[in-house]
């Protein structure tokens, strides 16, 4: 591949993504400067690169590295337009690009690219598992963990790209063309970044701006948004919706998913809970069917996938009462959506780090809950949101097994145990995947503490 032979690239950003950028364009010929705005000894990559013929500016984000003559800059997704840097490049005409770009252009592989606001790496996951045992082996990559450059430097023709893709990394893309593009929705997220939802839906129509006819477009058809993105675009489109009857896409009636107008799965086959993970499985339905995946898998994925870690996972079934770890759950939005999964009785293990709201919002969702175990900053706000709701049992725990006891001893057969903290971890773990872990860890151990 000569795309980048010989070419002056900038990377800006060492973190992973720039990382694996750097090297991957060095090693397919091009001069490589990477510029990260911490120290040198904070950033463990750079002797390495240094070693590779790779140089290596850290510190500051000198205006200087512009006086050379870039081809291109590859900027990490996390730096801003407004750093004065990225703002003259793009002053001076430079094409600034963010890592999913160089990886699109390089990969033989065919890719499939999915984004918005929520329910990415749940949809990204469901597209993976159904494409795989078909023609096409599937590999997966993008914000969901893998860098997109490394796994489409290996990419074969035969082989197909299941891309996560974020605004951030969308924003910076100029020929990103995915051969299918998955639009969930558009809510109001990241506006301190994008400025305005105006600009936020600019970047995220970035999934489809470059497609043409042979390519297709699966979308929210629920959501104006993206709807409005949509009928703007050149791609063949497929829709899909869980609330109306369609005459094209995929839909929902009298306990079937239909496929233009036949029933083609059973909604019994899913266990996946909560509506909007069947948001997520039309969507997924859509670009694996496009990508040639049969029916038999995917139905055997619906009936096996319990949800990616942490996400309105079900971990276990014990004396009747099922385990949901949703720690990813950060905010009260998550855990509404969570709350609205279950029709059993609910008990809810909540609370976090404070950062200063209420939970007002989160007392509708609370019909169904009859116990609240709570935690952390907010457990005395979550408690007092929980009496308003006339939750009937409150109680505080302090580590995650004692929360655990306390969730099972005031449950009964038949009920959902759920962990959807509604806040972030970091008062009491370092990450919300330890807090979920811990959970599980604790939920796996109840028999022994329970003898104990
Ligand atoms: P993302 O990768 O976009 O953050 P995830 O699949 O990790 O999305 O899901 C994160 C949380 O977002 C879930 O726990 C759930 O609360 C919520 N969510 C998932 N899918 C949807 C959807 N289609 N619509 C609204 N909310 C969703």
């Amino acid at each position: 591949n000569d795309l980048f032979k010989g070419k002056r690239i900038l990377v800006l950003g060492l973190a992973k993504s720039g990382e694996a950028a750097a090297r991957l364009l060095h090693k397919l010929g091009a001069f490589v400067v990477v510029n990260d705005a911490k120290p040198y000894e904070e950033n463990e990559q750079a002797k390495e690169l240094e070693e590779l013929g790779i140089e290596v500016v850290c510190g500051h984000h000198p205006l200087s590295l512009l006086e050379e003559k870039l081809d291109l800059i590859v900027k990490n997704p996390g730096i801003p337009y407004s750093n004065p840097i990225i703002h003259e490049a793009i002053h001076r005409g430079l094409s600034v690009v963010t890592e999913v770009e160089i990886a699109s252009l390089i990969s033989e592989a065919e890719i499939v690219a999915i984004t918005g606001s929520n329910g990415k790496t749940t949809t990204t996951t469901l597209i993976y598992e159904m494409v795989k045992n078909s023609k096409r082996e599937p590999l997966i990559a993008g914000n969901i963990g893998t860098v997109a450059c490394e796994v489409a430097e290996k990419a074969k023709s035969n082989q197909v790209m299941v891309l996560e893709v974020s605004s951030f990394q969308l924003i910076g893309t100029e020929q990103f063309k995915p051969k299918v593009s998955v639009f969930l929705n558009l809510f109001d997220a990241h506006l301190d970044y994008h400025g305005t939802k105006e600009e936020y839906s600019l970047a995220k129509a970035k999934i489809t701006a470059n497609q043409s006819k042979e390519d297709y477009l699966v979308y929210n058809i629920d959501d104006p948004t993206v709807c409005k993105i949509a009928n703007e675009s050149r791609a063949s489109l497929i829709p899909f919706s869980v609330k109306q009857k369609l005459t094209k896409g995929f839909w929902i009636q009298e306990g079937s998913i239909y496929y233009n107008d036949q029933p083609i799965i059973s909604l019994d086959s899913i266990v996946l809970p909560g509506a909007h993970n069947l948001e997520n499985i039309l969507a997924a339905m859509g670009a694996a069917i496009t990508l040639g995946a049969r029916l038999p898998q995917i139905e055997h994925v619906l009936q096996t996938f319990s949800g990616v870690e942490h996400r309105l996972q079900f971990v276990t079934e014990y004396k009747d009462r099922r385990f949901y770890n949703d720690s990813k759950a950060t905010n009260i939005l998550a855990s509404q959506k969570a709350l609205e999964a279950f029709e059993q009785p609910i008990v809810l293990l909540a609370g976090g780090l404070d950062r200063g709201n209420d939970f007002d919002e989160l007392l509708p969702s609370l019909n169904n809950v009859k116990a609240l175990i709570t935690f952390g900053e907010t457990k005395e706000k979550l408690a007092k949101t929980a009496t308003e709701a006339n939750v009937e049992t409150i109680v505080y725990a302090d580590g995650m097994e004692e929360a655990v006891l306390a969730a099972f001893e005031h449950s009964d057969a038949g009920d959902v145990i759920l962990l959807s903290p509604a806040c972030a971890s970091w008062d009491q773990y370092r990450t919300f995947e330890e807090r979920g872990r811990r959970f599980v860890d604790a939920v796996k151990n109840l028999e022994t503490t329970l003898q104990s």
